[in-house]
């Protein structure tokens, strides 16, 4: 069982030809909602790449909260560890998809900032995989892992973004995951080996993924030549994929291989979340 704790969102994606200035509005194309967050992009992924998984995570009490809910249901995922704020709205990302520069976008936290200690480590209890993010409290974070350890789970930290980062979760850390950005502003990969994960993985967008370990691993894995859409999420399928490979005994090669074709995958389409990621079109890619 993969236990991925972590952030759930509603994102609210407008395509815009420009940001607006200050004090200016301008158009945008019509709204499409969708379901996203980091926790919840990994546990689709982990999901969709063949892992029995749990999702535990906080959404208010509220009509976004009830969308979430069935999107995780439409997805196979278990809805049993998501909780309901009373107080805080669901969270909510507002992005505004720009023509090829990328995306703009701004993040309302809500019930993510109430995911509790206690809700963590209840769901993390009786998995072998947990995955975490940095999206929901460090403290809720730190109690998932401290409870994975005591388990004899593995633990994956995806530490992004780095405003939620806190030295002490290092210690509790098997594996690593960072992109380019996040290792540099987290003070590179040997200081971050020195303070606890067993190793690294830094993913480097279409440039592949690089794997350090204590033991002396030093790996790199070209990414899949696909034609890529939309990069965004793909790191979260890196996450999810790697979590659920690792779960199913793959090796750390193997399993950032198949990380990387749900990265590859996912860059095909438009949003965070595809159903092109399965287990049959992992096969076939990783197979090429
Ligand atoms: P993040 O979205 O967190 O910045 P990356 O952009 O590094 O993460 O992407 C994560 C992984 O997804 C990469 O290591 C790679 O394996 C895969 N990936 C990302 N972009 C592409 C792409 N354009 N083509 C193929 N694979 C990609």
């Amino acid at each position: 069982v993969v236990c991925v704790v972590g952030s759930i969102n509603l994102d609210v994606m407008v395509r815009v030809d420009r940001n607006p200035e200050v004090g200016e509005t301008v158009l945008g194309e019509a709204v499409a909602r969708l379901p996203g967050g980091k926790g919840f992009n990994q546990a689709v992924a982990a999901g969709r790449s063949g892992a029995q998984t749990r999702f535990c995570g906080s959404v208010g009490d509220d009509p976004d909260g009830l969308f979430l809910r069935r999107a995780l249901h439409d997805t196979g995922l278990d809805d049993a560890f998501l909780s309901v704020s009373k107080d805080l709205p669901t969270g909510m990302a507002h992005v505004a998809m720009l023509p090829e520069s990328g995306n703009s976008i701004i993040v309302s936290q809500g019930a993510n900032a109430a995911l509790s200690a206690r809700a963590a480590a209840t769901a993390v209890d009786g998995a072998d995989v947990v995955l975490a993010q940095l999206e929901v409290p460090a403290s809720t974070v730190e109690v998932a892992l401290a409870a994975g350890r005591v388990a004899g789970a593995l633990n994956i930290l995806n530490a992004a973004p780095t405003t939620g980062f806190t030295e002490s979760l290092l210690a509790h850390v098997d594996v690593l995951v960072v992109n380019e950005t996040e290792a540099a502003a987290l003070g590179g990969v040997d200081a971050l080996l020195g303070a606890g994960p067993e190793s690294v993985i830094v993913t480097l967008g279409s440039q592949g993924s690089w794997w350090k370990s204590r033991a002396g691993d030093d790996l790199r894995v070209p990414a899949f030549a696909v034609d890529a859409v939309d990069t965004t999420g793909a790191g979260d399928a890196f996450c999810g994929a790697l979590a659920a490979a690792l779960s199913d005994g793959a090796s750390m090669p193997e399993a950032m291989k198949r990380a990387s074709a749900a990265g590859a995958l996912v860059a095909m389409d438009l949003g965070a979340q595809t159903a092109r990621l399965c287990v049959e079109s992992l096969a076939e890619l990783v197979a090429t």
